[in-house]
């Protein structure tokens, strides 16, 4: 089957930024490879690293697949040495196909957030990196839902190792940001929030409960809001409201959102209404908290409009921010 996500939404979307005068874009830097090692474990990057060639080394054909899990009757922490073996212990889904290319489009992916975020660093009230492969459902040593390195994660440990104390991570795509959670979940330097379809319906389907409030040190520092079919913006922007209040209280000195548009009423694999205009509204609100803002692409599989719809969020955003 052919995945949702497709490069088709970088045309789109760089088109409708341009239409609407928003820009410059710039190439991404490259950077260091630490910045990744900081949220991912080593032997999942290696897996990464050299899944391709394992893979067709023992003569497959057409892209990697997991085919057998370490699954709850056989809940096994022995990392097996054979690929498929390894792509079961390193998948938390099946829908996500590893190519010749996928390792280095996820590294690039990376830098690109990172280039965002350094120009945050740098004094930039807001960027917006544009990211693809995306990364919110990528933990430590797991990929799946198309994502395999932690963007926003990523970022977000960068901005702490340069100069900033408490970030706030609004996930506003459609689906639980599972993998960001994770990342997090024992940590108090960043207070992950996340509005999204509820799991008991919605893929991740196994986290993203509003029950998940942390652990240990970062006991209170995960807030999710599952929502329900076919919620639309008003239910969906008092979320946001008490998302942006809570990370005030926390006092947050910087924001990292997760830019999913698959909310967005037509989306094929979703189930929320947000509407084109209303884009613009959730960009002000964003904008209210009045912090320093890195914008990081998540998931929009309504490839045609994933376009005017992030350009409306960031639009909404400078807008109120200029003001
Ligand atoms: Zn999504």
């Amino acid at each position: 089957m052919t995945p949702f996500e497709c490069a088709s939404r970088m045309e789109y979307i760089c088109q409708a930024l341009a239409q609407q005068g928003l820009g410059p874009l710039q190439p991404p830097l490259v950077f260091p490879r630490k910045h990744v090692e900081k949220i991912h474990t080593k032997g999942y990057l290696e897996f990464l690293d050299t899944c391709w060639h394992d893979w067709q080394a023992e003569g497959n054909k057409g892209e990697a697949m997991p085919t057998v899990w370490p699954s709850r009757s056989m809940p096994s922490n022995i990392i097996p040495t054979h690929i498929d073996g390894k792509l079961g212990y390193y998948a938390l889904a099946g829908e996500t196909a590893i190519a010749k290319n996928t390792a280095a489009a996820a590294w690039l992916s990376s830098d690109i957030a990172l280039t965002a975020a350094d120009a945050i660093v740098q004094g930039e009230a807001s960027a917006f990196a544009l990211s693809r492969p995306p990364g919110h459902h990528a933990s430590a040593d797991q990929y799946g839902g198309y994502c395999f390195i932690n963007n926003a994660s990523v970022a977000s440990q960068y901005l702490l190792d340069h100069g900033f104390n408490k970030v706030a991570l609004m996930d506003v795509d459609f689906h639980h940001g599972n993998g960001t959670q994770t990342i997090f979940y024992g940590r108090k330097d960043v207070y992950f929030s996340s509005i999204h379809g509820d799991p008991m319906a919605a893929f991740p389907h196994f986290l993203g409960h509003a029950e998940e409030t942390g652990h240990g040190e970062g006991k209170g520092y995960n807030l999710n809001h599952p929502l329900p079919k076919g919620t639309g913006y008003e239910m969906w922007s008092e979320k946001l409201l008490l998302s942006l209040q809570t990370f005030q209280q926390y006092g947050a000195d910087v924001l990292v959102v997760s830019l999913g548009l698959d909310t967005f009423e037509n989306d094929p694999i979703s189930f929320f209404k947000i509407k084109t205009d209303e884009y613009l509204q959730m960009g002000k609100t964003l904008a209210s908290l009045g912090l320093p803002t890195l914008f990081i692409l998540e998931g929009g599989y309504a490839v045609a409009d994933i376009g005017h719809n992030t350009a409306n969020v960031l639009q909404g955003f400078l807008s109120h921010s200029q003001n």
